[in-house]
């Protein structure tokens, strides 16, 4: 297994892993390396100086793009963004924010949140909610009961995802034909999120699965039939011998190459089981408290709840979780490159393993 720290050296890292898993990784991803140049004006010296550290480092800057061919999924890595070191962001003005935020709807949801017309199922750390304003024919909330969105136990975190699996079964038996379930957690503003308070949000659907969902189960499909193997197993097992996939306690932990934002993790495991539950709070620990996450994405890839006419035999519960940037910052974290072209990738993936395996091994 490879000990890289840096994404820049990713085709010396790739003559370091075994034929097998080379010819895995050639398969999957193609690596594209180009060199950037600019020429400043002398009264711009003191000012790259100052951000950069060196102007040589402005003046030939290299750049990495990664595809992953099966899914059309793209990264772009720029070795000027990528040699940051991980910033550590002040929270005092964010905490202050949730705080201000305490006593609204969410805190009293009995009273200031609608129920589904199943009703609501109470968790032991949460109950759920209709949302308002549906994204689909269901489409509920899991409210926790602690106001703050960024403390949280891994027993709550369990109960927030089996309150939310409970719904789906309601919701399920309420309509049949509706079988698709997306589990997601926005927090804070960055993500979406429109309230702070601590909350999930779940939707159920029919006749197929969300479009990025089913492109995935599409690509995977054709990928076992033109291949013959699984593609989530090769995956797990290009990452695994660079040093950015590593399984604990029958969960698969990916740091991604081709990240969708910064620090993409992707947790693989058969079922959505309590281990896989655990891992999501140990990942999102580690972002908080080790990385200075503040907002993310978590988002739950699953086979539906009863069979359907396509086939999703070998499609993995595969959880997403990704850094959506300071919430201080009032610069979106995506642009017109990452909703139509590739996605633009500060924090190094080698690194984010780096921390995470660090972290992990000790929460
Ligand atoms: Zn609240």
């Amino acid at each position: 297994m490879v000990s890289g720290e840096s994404i820049l050296k990713i085709e010396d890292y790739l003559h370091q892993i075994g034929e097998e898993e080379r010819s895995l990784f050639e398969r999957i991803f193609r690596v594209f390396i180009s060199e950037g140049g600019l020429e400043p004006p002398p009264s711009m010296v003191p000012w790259i100086e100052a951000r950069f550290s060196s102007v040589d480092r402005v003046l030939r800057q290299k750049i990495i793009k990664i595809v992953n061919l099966i899914t059309l999924e793209g990264a772009l890595f720029n070795s000027l963004r990528s040699e940051r070191p991980m910033e550590t962001r002040s929270s005092e003005e964010v905490d202050n924010l949730i705080r201000a935020q305490e006593g609204d709807p969410f805190c009293r949801p009995l009273e200031l949140t609608p129920s589904d017309v199943f009703g609501r199922i109470r968790g032991r750390h949460s109950i759920t909610a209709s949302n308002v304003a549906k994204y689909d024919g269901f489409h509920g909330l899991v409210i926790f009961d602690q106001h703050n969105p960024l403390i949280f136990s891994p027993e709550e975190v369990k109960d927030y995802i089996d309150t939310a699996l409970e719904w789906a079964q309601k919701a399920h038996q309420a309509d049949p034909e509706a079988r698709y379930f997306f589990l997601m957690w926005n927090c804070l503003w960055k993500s979406g999120a429109s309230i702070i308070h601590g909350h999930l949000q779940m939707t159920l659907t029919r006749g197929m699965h969300y479009p990025k969902v089913e492109a995935l189960r599409r690509a995977a499909l054709s990928y076992r039939e033109r291949f013959g193997s699984n593609y989530f197993d090769d995956l797990y097992r290009i990452h695994e011998a660079l040093g950015l996939g590593w399984e604990d306690d029958g969960v698969r932990y990916l740091v991604y190459l081709t990240p969708i934002k910064e620090k993409e993790t992707l947790l693989l495991a058969s079922e959505l089981s309590n281990r896989l539950k655990g891992a999501v709070y140990k990942v999102l620990r580690a972002f908080i408290d080790r990385m200075g996450v503040k907002s993310f994405n978590v988002a739950f890839y699953l086979p539906p709840l009863a069979s359907t006419q396509e086939d999703w035999e070998g499609f993995p519960c595969l959880v997403r979780i990704v850094d959506r940037g300071d919430p201080s910052n009032r610069t979106s974290d995506f642009g017109a490159m990452e909703l139509y072209a590739a996605s633009v990738i500060s924090d190094d993936p080698f690194l984010v393993a780096k921390y995470l395996k660090e972290t992990l091994t000790k929460v």
